[in-house]
């Protein structure tokens, strides 16, 4: 298949309007950028559209996906906008990297929901993922644009590597602006329950709404599940180890550790933050970016997972981001980025 490649000027052009549109109204998958990260879209009404997702992604099909829409008011035809606070929080918080999981009507296709009654729903705030939805006149699944496991893609060039050749057309929207995938809330309870954390956040939610709860798997986060228990995903090819503790102990640590993997001839990579980045020695070191600021560790995280690949890392160590507004966030991906492998030191 020969991949159709875009840019944001070009869908002010008719031609390549028309093209995503009768792609998308044929069962194809059209990537494109999201203000979270990258998306491989289809038709939500189509079931071809949704098996070829699931397909070329190799993505479980237990796994539900999850609608966008170019409008607030098109999710009164998918799904029951049933709690009061359901609109401030809409009002408040879309478009952005919010997604609602509702009760959701017949209109929605089984495939979507992997059989549950509800469907998740988001209104993205990206211009770019606005017009595509809009051009394509349907609301459009967009589960993250990796192979299933993998780190999410947030750089055109992470698009390319994964799916160039696998889907009719890939738009390139440069770096994401937020990097890690979206917030999502179930809104079906009294009081919403976040099921997976992003930048939106429990505090930010807690501005509009009195309370929110954080799902029970979430507080598990931290405790190493058994072996046979671990579920692998958003997961580098190298071993990868969080380290825990105080700094001087974990820069102190990880260079033992970097001593050793390389005796034995390995590759070790370490991701940190740049006041202490040049502290690791004889390793490809990967800065995610200025500890004070709120956006760069999580912007660069998956890049920084992807690098590690690139570079054929064997053993990967990362310091704990904990003091980042988006630490929630950002540590919920790592843990499973590093299936729960974390040294306190
Ligand atoms: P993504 O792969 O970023 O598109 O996110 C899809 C994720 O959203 C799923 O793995 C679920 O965690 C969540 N999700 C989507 N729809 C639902 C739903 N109906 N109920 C619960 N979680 C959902
Ligand atoms: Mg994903």
């Amino acid at each position: 298949m020969h991949t159709r490649i875009y840019k944001k000027e070009d869908l002010l052009k008719e031609d390549v309007k028309t093209d995503i549109k009768e792609t998308l109204l044929s069962g194809e998958n059209v990537v494109f950028p999201t203000e979270t990260v990258y998306g491989i879209g289809a038709n939500a009404l189509s079931e071809t559209g949704i098996d070829n997702i699931y397909r070329v992604k190799g993505r479980p099909s237990d796994n539900p996906l999850i609608m966008h829409i170019a409008s607030k008011e098109d999710v009164t035809t998918y799904a029951h906008v049933s709690m009061p606070y359901i609109k401030k929080i809409m009002n408040a918080f879309w478009p952005g990297p919010l997604t609602l999981v509702m009760k959701r009507k017949a209109t929605v296709p089984d495939k979507i929901t992997g059989g549950r009654d509800t469907v998740g729903i988001r209104y993205p705030s990206n211009v770019i993922a606005q017009s595509v939805i809009s051009i394509a006149g349907v609301p459009i699944c967009a589960p993250s644009a990796n192979i299933s496991g993998r780190p999410s893609s947030t750089l055109f060039e992470h698009v390319m590597e994964d799916f160039k050749e696998k889907v009719d057309i890939i738009i390139d929207g440069g770096q994401s602006e937020v990097g890690l995938e979206s917030t999502v809330l179930d809104v079906t309870k009294p009081i919403p329950v976040i099921l997976r954390p992003g930048i939106i956040t429990k505090a930010m939610l807690e501005t509009v709404v009195p309370k929110v709860n954080l799902a029970s798997h979430l507080k598990e986060d931290d405790i190493p599940k058994a072996p046979g228990m671990k579920y692998k995903h958003y997961a580098p090819n190298g071993e990868m180890t969080i380290v825990e503790g105080i700094e001087d102990k974990v820069v102190d640590f990880i260079n033992e550790q970097i001593k050793t993997h390389k005796e034995n001839g390995h590759k070790v990579g370490v991701i940190a933050t740049r006041d202490i980045a040049d502290k690791f020695k004889d390793a490809f070191v990967f800065d995610v970016g200025d500890k004070s600021s709120k956006t760069d560790i999580a912007s660069n995280l998956y890049i920084a997972l992807r690098r590690m690949d690139a570079q054929g890392i064997d053993h990967i160590y990362s310091t704990a981001f904990h003091e980042n507004a988006y630490q929630e966030a950002i540590m919920n991906r790592l843990y499973k980025a590093a299936n729960h492998t974390i040294i306190k030191v």
